[in-house]
């Protein structure tokens, strides 16, 4: 018996997640410019803030108790 089936054993797992940190822009997939990290370029980085601006702006602001006792005397 030799330990050597231990790499048919599948003990590395691999994930792949669908957004890498590093290495391709999350907009266009093109490899990414060290100066707009995570973007390729300046471009890239405001669509995503114009996306992520307008997702901020469709999400429903509750009032998050305000601050009123209502006491009156
Ligand atoms: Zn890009």
């Amino acid at each position: 018996m030799k330990p050597t089936d231990k790499a048919q054993g599948g003990g590395a797992r691999r994930r792949k997640a669908p957004t890498p940190r590093s290495g391709a822009c999350p907009i266009c997939r093109k490899p990414t410019a060290t100066a707009y990290r995570p973007f390729c370029s300046k471009r890239c980085a405001d669509i995503d803030l114009g996306r992520w601006l307008g997702e901020a702006y469709t999400i429903p602001v509750e009032p998050a108790g305000l601050d009123d006792t209502g006491e009156e005397s």
